[in-house]
């Protein structure tokens, strides 16, 4: 009776152990992707995804986005493309944001 009862604390303290262990496992995981995420963010920040020169700010109708130096690719942030539209509502530009918005 009392073998039974050890071997089922056991078993308790083994799962217990068990799911600390992969909670641990998680949130290193999670910790590493942020790291990784970072990293990523510092080394591509304001480099251009084409060829990986430097991306300088212009202004261009008044919104600031960012041109490469080299091969002249345009950057824009979130709701720029929108602001470049402007009213013009069947325009190109409007458009195209839509299109990129996928909506
Ligand atoms: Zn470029």
């Amino acid at each position: 009776m009392s073998e039974k009862h050890t071997s089922q604390e056991e078993d308790y303290f083994k799962r217990v152990d068990r799911e600390k262990k992969e909670a641990l496992k998680k949130k290193l995981a999670e910790q590493k992707a942020a790291a990784k995420k970072l990293e990523q963010a510092q080394l591509h920040h304001m480099k251009c995804g084409k060829c990986g020169s430097d991306m300088k700010p212009r202004q261009f109708k008044g919104v600031e986005i960012d041109v490469c130096v080299a091969c002249g690719a345009v950057l824009l942030d979130p709701g720029e493309l929108e602001e470049l539209a402007g009213e013009e509502s069947q325009g190109f530009f409007s458009n195209l944001g839509h299109w990129v918005l996928g909506d």
